[in-house]
């Protein structure tokens, strides 16, 4: 028996002399916006930091929409270009999430799958961080499981679509202004669990949907139940190809899985414990954060597995499995960073540090769910392992 191989590795990547100078506007804003006192920085940016005006403040400055055409009111620019400036905004802790999954996944599925009147009608507002999407996957029993999901859209004759089900742990759906749907448009088969599903962009503001707070355990409202109930929306609603949804999902989730908000959600711990360890202040107090050097290395590996697969899609790979690895072993790489900034005691007072590792310490159980859990990544990879 031939024993099963690694998946290829992608190619390791360097800076270039555009990211260089795309890195350094990107660090002059976001030093402008603190000058200002426009934001505090805050770990789990991108999924807490809801603040519109930031987002469309950084879009006007072309750090939106990184990698929408140009005729679409984007930047033109690649997935590594795009890497540079999502890496220097979580790195600052700066609010992003306002903008962050229209620009992440649904700019992305627009142009591969979108038509051109979706595309004339949505990208601009995405590109100029206006119009914020909610993603409706999950339901109360799909999960995981996700071609499991019972939420249904049937065609009328005057093909208007009719949406009935319900969505769960809808991150940012009651600020949001659409929601991008997957719902069955066929009964399901077991026979062939991933046919009859398509995806859908929704108007939250239609007749028929409601949405309704699940408050985490923080106490805050992140997090919704959408409710359809006989939702119409008009034919133009569909995204891509009837039936073609589990498809594009799946090609959504490379560029959900892959980015450097998955092994950056509490790099403020990080820099903090690295600008303390450099200035010796801890040193003196006798006390050397714990587990620094190791990562500081890892957050390095991380880092260049990240941007090999953002130069692989900017190269037309497709990044499914490969943005496995980045979610698996970065969300574990993050919540470590937690839990070695916990064990920390009197110093966080000193430094300041306490509110963001309390915030990272209830923040922290969801890093390894949210876009899949860990147990679902080991067995993509492990499929894809086997088949080679
Ligand atoms: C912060 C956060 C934000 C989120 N935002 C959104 C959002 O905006 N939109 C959205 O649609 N969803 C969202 N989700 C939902 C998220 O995608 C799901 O929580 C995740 O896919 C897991 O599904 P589940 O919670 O139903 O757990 P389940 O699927 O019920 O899993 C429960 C446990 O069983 C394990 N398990 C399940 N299947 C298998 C298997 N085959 N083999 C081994 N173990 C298995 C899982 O690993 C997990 O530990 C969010 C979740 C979080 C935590």
């Amino acid at each position: 028996m031939t024993p099963p191989s690694l998946p290829r590795p992608l190619p390791a990547v360097v800076g270039n002399d555009q990211t260089g100078e795309l890195r350094r506007r990107v660090r002059a804003f976001l030093d402008e916006e603190r000058a200002e006192g426009r934001f505090e920085p805050r770990v789990n940016s991108w999924m807490d930091g809801w603040d519109p005006p930031f987002s469309r403040r950084l879009a006007a400055r072309g750090f939106a929409g990184m990698t929408v055409p140009t005729r679409y009111g984007g930047a033109g620019r690649t997935f590594l270009e795009r890497f540079v400036i999502t890496e220097e905004l979580l790195a600052a802790g700066a609010p992003v999430a306002a903008h962050w999954f229209a620009d992440r996944q649904v700019a992305p599925a627009l142009l591969a799958s979108g038509t051109e009147e979706q595309r004339a009608e949505l990208l601009p507002g995405i590109a100029a961080g206006e119009l914020s999407f909610a993603i409706g996957m999950s339901e109360p029993d799909s999960g995981s499981d996700l071609a499991s999901v019972r939420t249904r859209a049937v065609r009328r004759d005057d093909g208007n679509w009719v949406i009935t089900g319900t969505k769960v742990w809808t991150s940012g759906a009651h600020r949001a202004d659409r929601l991008l749907l997957l719902a069955r448009t066929a009964p399901g088969d077991p026979a062939a669990r991933h046919a009859g599903l398509s995806q859908f962009v929704i108007d939250l503001a239609t007749p028929g949907v409601h949405v309704r707070p699940v408050l985490s355990m923080d106490g805050e409202h992140h997090f919704n139940e959408v409710v359809l109930d006989q939702a119409v929306v008009p034919s133009t609603s569909l995204l891509g190809v009837e039936g073609e949804g589990w498809r594009q999902v799946t090609a959504e989730l490379g560029f959900e899985r892959s980015g450097p908000e998955r092994f950056m959600s509490a790099h403020q711990l990080l820099e903090e414990a690295a600008r303390d360890a450099r200035g010796h202040d801890r040193a003196r107090r006798g006390s050397v954060p714990a587990d620094l050097g190791r990562s500081l290395a890892r957050t390095a590996a991380l880092r260049a597995l990240s941007m090999s697969v953002a130069a692989a899609i900017t190269a037309g790979e497709d990044p499914r499995v490969h943005a496995s690895y980045v979610k698996l072993l970065g969300t574990q790489h993050e919540q470590q960073l937690v839990e070695n900034a916990s064990l920390e005691g009197p110093a966080l007072d000193a430094d300041g540090l306490r509110p963001h590792v309390v915030a990272g310490l209830l923040s922290r159980p969801t890093y390894t769910l949210r876009g899949g859990s860990n147990e679902v990544l080991r067995g993509i990879i492990a499929r894809e392992i086997g088949a080679r």
